[in-house]
C-alpha cells in the first residue's frame, strides 16, 4: 500500500511549535486518507462537545493516497473539524493544486490545534514546517494573502490555502480558499481557522510520493481516463461546468431559491451552464491532473476571471 508522502505535521498554535511524525501505518490501512484521516484524528483528539470556535477545537488538513499521483481528478484535500454551523464533526474538500503541493512538501496531513495570541501562517517547506508572522496579512482578502505570501517567498511554485476577513471575523459559514478560487465551502472551516489566528498554510516542495507499483498505476490511470471520456455526465461537465445541473435540478423542483423559500426558479435558464457557455464563457480551467476541467473563465462587462464552475 502506498501513495503517501509519509509525514503528518502537528501544528500547535498555543505552544507556537510544530511536531512532525511519520504517518502511522494503521491509520493508512484503516482510514486511507482525506476525510478518513480527518475524522479519525478529530475523534481521537477532540471532545465532541467542544466549542467549535474555542481553543480546544482542531482543524485537520488531509489528502488521500491518490492525490498527487497523476490519476485523473486526483487533486483533492479535505479539512475536518467540529463545525461552528452544526456543532458536529464535518469535512469539506477542495481541488486546485494545494492538496498535491501539501504532499510534495512532505505531508499527508496537517493537524492544527490551539490558538495563537497573534496572527500566524504555517509554512510547509520540503519536509519542514514552521510558523511565520501574519500580522501584515491580517485584514487582507484571500487573493491578496495568496499574492503576498508568494511575493514574500519570491517563489511562484508555492500554493496557499487561506482565509479572508470573513474567517478572521468568525462568520460561521466562512470558507478556506486555495489558489484564490477553490473553496473548502461548507461548515464554516474558515471561521475555525480565524478563531485560531491562523491566516494561511503555504506549501512548497518537490519531494517524492512513493508509488508501490508504477506499471499498475499507469494501467489504472488509462482505465479511469477512458471511463471519464466515455461518460456523458463528465462530457456535459466539460462543456457546461457544474452549472449544467441548474436546469436539471430546477425541472425536478429541487433548486434552492430565495434562501430555500422555494425549490424552483423561473429564470433558471438565464443562469444555466448552457446559457453561460453561449454568452460569457472564454475558456475552461481545471484542478491538478483533471481531464474534465469543469472550471470556467468568463468575461462579463469587461471583467474577466475564474468562475463559476
Ligand atoms: S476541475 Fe472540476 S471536475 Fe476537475 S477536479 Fe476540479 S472540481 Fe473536479
Amino acid at each position: 500500500m502506498d501513495g503517501y508522502a509519509g509525514k503528518i505535521a502537528y501544528a500547535d498554535l498555543s505552544a507556537g511549535n510544530v511536531t512532525i511524525k511519520p504517518t502511522p501505518p494503521e491509520l493508512k490501512k484503516l482510514y486511507i486518507g482525506g476525510r478518513g484521516f480527518g475524522i479519525r484524528l478529530l475523534t481521537d483528539m477532540v471532545d465532541p462537545k467542544v466549542d467549535p470556535l474555542g481553543e480546544e477545537n482542531m482543524l485537520v488538513f488531509a489528502a488521500g493516497p491518490l492525490t498527487g499521483t497523476g490519476i485523473p481528478l486526483g487533486s483533492r484535500y479535505e479539512v475536518s473539524t467540529i463545525s461552528p454551523l452544526s456543532n458536529t464533526a464535518m469535512s469539506g474538500n477542495s481541488g486546485g493544486v494545494f492538496g498535491w503541493k501539501m504532499k510534495k512538501a512532505g505531508f499527508d496531513a496537517v493537524v492544527v490545534s490551539g490558538r495563537s495570541r497573534r496572527p500566524l501562517w504555517l509554512f510547509l517547506d520540503s519536509g519542514k514546517a514552521e510558523f511565520r508572522d501574519a500580522s501584515g496579512l491580517w485584514g487582507m482578502t484571500t487573493g491578496q494573502t495568496t499574492d503576498a505570501i508568494i511575493k514574500e517567498l519570491d517563489d511562484q511554485s508555492v500554493r496557499v490555502s487561506c482565509i479572508g476577513p470573513a474567517g478572521e471575523n468568525k462568520v460561521r459559514f466562512a470558507c478556506i480558499i486555495n489558489e484564490k478560487t477553490r473553496a473548502i465551502g461548507r461548515g464554516g472551516t474558515g471561521a475555525v481557522m480565524g478563531s485560531k489566528n491562523l491566516k494561511a498554510i503555504a506549501a512548497r516542495g518537490n519531494l517524492p510520493i512513493k508509488i508501490a507499483d508504477e506499471t499498475k498505476l499507469t494501467e489504472v490511470k488509462e482505465r479511469v481516463k477512458k471511463k471519464i471520456t466515455e461518460n456523458g455526465i463528465e462530457q456535459a461537465l466539460t462543456k457546461y461546468g457544474t452549472a449544467v445541473l441548474v436546469n436539471i435540478i430546477n425541472e425536478n423542483y429541487v433548486l434552492p431559491t430565495r434562501n430555500f423559500q422555494t425549490a424552483h426558479f423561473a429564470a433558471a435558464e438565464k443562469v444555466s451552464g448552457e446559457t453561460m457557455a453561449a454568452t460569457i464563457l472564454k475558456q475552461n480551467t481545471g484542478c491538478y491532473a483533471c481531464i474534465v476541467k469543469c472550471g470556467r473563465v468568463c468575461e462579463f462587462d469587461g471583467e474577466k476571471g475564474e468562475g463559476t464552475e
